[in-house]
């Protein structure tokens, strides 16, 4: 029995291609690869994936092996930035993904598992995942066949000394090993310039229409709308409230449609009162409290919608952000099990 979902999200495989290809021709020289870890930061990896290769995208950054087995079937060229605990060994050896080797026990670990090429990552100053640069410097990567070495930025949405800090640093180590290629930038690292490019480039939040840097808004476009379906259309009567704790009361008689969507599903109580949805060009502001699977909204300027039509959110990520106070990235990959994708 197949019931359909009363909530799905709409993923824009047109947009989603235009903004790697954004994101690539601000890469220059450099090749564009494509961050879809965390189900394709919430819109589902293997449609991301697929459609990215298609568009001809060549670098898939996973964060565990479990996600990379989960795209395995597609063929494509993956990297675990998560690297290569013990539990991964026999993943890692079936040959379907790189680990991306970040401490000198996971390069020994791989040395004497007799692994082939894999990617390393240096850390350059985030004290997140990483060798050290005077490791490198040391010689621990001598003579191990390394496709990529990674670092990643720490700021690369600021304009601070940090970013040149750690593009010095990482520059340093060219020639250093026998890294095939080098790369830094994620979608905000892309934005820093030509020098923070190296031979390829690890984009993800821009690619699923998030706004990394103001400056990089231009080509960028929405990726993920979020839809509800409509449950109950309801008058409250002026003087009455909507939702837990009566936040909001009607200042006159108002109409209310009561949406199957809530934090639950991603839709973040943060926008309480400050979210949309959206009616053709018809703003229909969020009312009250969003509960954990229902949402209200004022639907007074559209009376045809009934109970099974159908709501898209506002969801454009820069906006939704700036008025939510909740991250771009956790929008998106908050975005719940719930949603028909597609
Ligand atoms: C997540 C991640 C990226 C992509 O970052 P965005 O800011 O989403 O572009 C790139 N590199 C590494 C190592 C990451 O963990």
């Amino acid at each position: 029995m197949e019931i359909p979902a009363p909530l799905r999200l709409r993923v824009d495989r047109d947009a989603l291609v235009s903004n790697w290809q954004a994101m690539d021709r601000m890469s220059g020289a450099a090749a564009c690869g494509a961050a879809v870890k965390a189900n394709g930061y919430g819109l589902g990896a293997t449609l991301v994936a697929q459609t990215l290769a298609g568009a001809g995208c060549r670098d898939f950054f996973v964060a565990n092996w479990a996600e990379a087995l989960a795209l395995a079937p597609l063929g494509l060229t993956l990297s675990v930035l998560h690297g290569l605990r013990a539990e991964d060994m026999a993943a890692a050896m079936a040959g379907f993904a790189r680990p991306v080797l970040s401490t000198p026990e996971q390069v020994a670990r791989w040395r004497e598992g007799g692994g082939g090429a894999c990617d390393v990552m240096v850390d350059t100053g985030i004290n997140r995942l990483g060798v050290s640069v005077q490791a490198v410097a040391d010689g621990l990567l001598d003579g191990l066949a390394i496709e990529t070495l990674i670092s990643h930025l720490a700021c690369a949405d600021e304009d601070v000394p940090m970013n040149a800090r750690q593009q010095a640093a990482f520059a340093g180590l060219k020639g250093r090993t026998r890294a095939r290629r080098m790369s830094l930038a994620n979608s905000a690292g892309i934005g820093l310039g030509a020098d923070y490019h190296f031979d390829l480039t690890r984009p993800g939040l821009a690619l699923y229409g998030g706004i990394p840097r103001p400056d990089m808004a231009g080509p960028l476009r929405q990726v993920a709308r979020p839809e509800a379906q409509i449950l109950q259309r309801r008058l409250v009567p002026a003087g009455e409230t909507v939702g837990y704790n009566a936040t909001w009361t009607a200042p006159a008689d108002t109409e209310v449609a009561i949406l199957n969507l809530g934090y639950a599903d991603g839709y973040r109580r943060a926008l309480s009162g400050r979210g949309a949805a959206r009616a053709d060009d018809v703003v229909l502001p969020v009312l009250g409290r969003v509960s954990m699977d229902l949402v209200a909204v004022d639907v007074t300027a559209r009376p045809d919608l009934a109970e099974g039509d159908w709501l898209a959110m506002d969801y454009d990520l820069a906006a939704a952000s700036a008025a939510s106070g909740v991250s771009q990235y956790e929008l998106l990959t908050g975005l719940g099990q719930r949603f028909g994708r597609g």
